[in-house]
């Protein structure tokens, strides 16, 4: 027999790219690649980029360039780039970088193994199409291999919300939602290997519309139907927007009991003069409203978001409508950027914020969420969670899981195996996770 083919596969951004990256080593499985955590012994090599914030395409290109020598070494080494750069770089990638031999876009996944068959006869690969054909049903099933407690699953993809400032409408295409009887099939394929925690993805996972037995079906009625798998135990799910935050979601908050009490609902930002710049069409007061129905639906429910400050025209006015925000809302988790101009975005041509008074107020805004992030986090002391164990700690005989708020919970002494979900009683807070003991 044979040696398997090695693949060594780095992922750059989201959780979806997390996800991709896994579809696609399972995908070239079928060409006989295994993966290795080494570039070094690879066969072929595959960064699976992030266009989200600048110098990406730069990282990429300095990235590529550290694989001259294996190249020269390996003249069989093959050379891909995947994701939002492939994207939007395209032919450029290998003009630039000519020993790049294969270009994949996002949608064009399913047909790497051709892709991959071309490059061995030495010719280059490029496909950057938005192909008609469901990607997800011909990229290749994953094998019956065991997987951990956790997985990802993308149900969604795209977005025609064109935010200002983003560039996913333009790498990632118009959106799409997969019909729901394929997700369900891949739930309960996941949770046969193992899988007890499921995290729906998708750019604008709450605007799903896939297609169901009596015609479209809300995220809800998804939810709802994986609620029914036996031996799925949790269900979450990102990145929502405000605006699809519909009634039956909220309602499943507080009624639905594998669904998980953690909600990211980026708001970007508390100015409204600043949203309506943004073109997100909701304001702060639509947003903190929101955040009370849903917290009327299930009280203990652990908010999340995203900011970005110094967005073109940002004053410190429409700064301090940030903080007094994320002051009313008190996140327990909260991603802050700082504005990054993205060429071919409407925002890019308009007048920026000074750098270093962008950076002070990320400064500024950090502060405050860590203050919040920790003062949730410390009122879990004394309290009873449920943890899904996921892994050994560092220390002997330790385990370490998640509770369902997400936070990360260390165990000493503990006679519990992974994927078991555990009773913990929550005995101290650190700067990053929690610690407990069973109950
Ligand atoms: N669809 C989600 C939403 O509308 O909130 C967000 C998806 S986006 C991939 C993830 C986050 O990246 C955004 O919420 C935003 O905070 C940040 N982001 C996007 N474009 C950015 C830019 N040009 N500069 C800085 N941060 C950006
Ligand atoms: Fe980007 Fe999210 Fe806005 Fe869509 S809704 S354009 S993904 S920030």
């Amino acid at each position: 027999m044979s040696e398997p083919k090695k693949l060594y596969i780095k992922t750059y951004g989201c959780q979806m790219n997390v996800y991709d990256s896994e579809r696609m080593s399972e995908t070239l499985g079928g060409q006989g690649y295994v993966e290795t955590q080494s570039p070094d012994d690879a066969d072929m090599i595959l960064l699976n980029t992030c266009h989200i914030r600048e110098k990406a395409a730069e990282k990429v290109y300095s990235e590529l360039g550290r694989f001259k020598g294996l190249k020269a070494e390996k003249p069989d080494l093959k050379i891909g780039v995947a994701g939002c750069v492939a994207q939007a770089e395209g032919e450029e990638i290998m003009r630039r970088q000519p020993l790049v031999d294969l270009v994949v876009g996002p949608q064009s996944y399913h047909r790497l193994p051709e892709m991959e068959a071309k490059t061995r006869t030495g010719a280059k690969a490029l496909d950057t199409d938005f192909p008609e054909e469901d990607k997800f049903e011909k990229l290749k099933n994953r094998p019956n291999a065991k997987r951990g407690p956790t997985a990802f699953l993308t149900v969604q993809e795209g977005c025609d919300k064109f935010c200002a400032f983003c560039v996913v409408p333009y790498t990632r295409g118009a959106e799409v939602s997969r019909p729901a009887d394929r997700i369900i099939r891949e739930a309960q394929d996941l949770v046969e290997r193992g899988v007890r925690e499921i995290t729906l993805l998708g750019q604008n996972v709450n605007a799903y519309h896939g297609a169901g037995a009596n015609g479209d079906m809300t995220l809800a009625g998804l939810i709802w139907e994986l609620n029914k798998v036996d031996g799925l135990e949790r269900i979450r799910f990102t990145t929502s927007h405000p605006n699809d935050m519909a009634d039956d979601l909220i309602e499943a908050h507080g009624t639905c009991e594998k669904l998980m009490p953690y909600l990211h609902l980026p708001v970007q930002s508390g100015s409204d003069r600043i949203l309506k710049r943004m073109n997100r069409s909701h304001t702060a007061e639509s947003y903190l409203r929101l955040i009370e129905r849903i917290r009327a639906a299930r009280p203990d429910i652990v908010m999340s978001g995203d900011f970005i400050v110094g967005f073109p025209e940002e004053t410190e006015e429409d700064f301090q409508a940030t903080m007094d925000l994320v002051e009313e809302v008190k996140y327990g988790y909260a991603y802050s950027f700082k504005y990054s101009t993205r060429p071919g975005t409407p925002a890019a041509e308009r007048p920026q914020v000074d750098p270093d008074a962008a950076d002070n107020r990320l400064q500024r805004l950090q502060a405050l969420i860590t203050q919040h992030q920790r003062e949730i986090q410390d009122a879990m002391v004394g309290r009873k969670v449920k943890v899904l164990f996921e892994k050994s700690g560092r220390l002997p005989g330790q385990m370490v899981g998640k509770s369902e708020y997400l936070h990360s919970v260390h165990v000493s002494d503990a006679d519990v195996a992974v994927g078991e979900l555990r009773g913990v009683q929550i005995t101290a807070s650190g700067a990053n996770s929690l610690a407990g003991a069973l109950i």
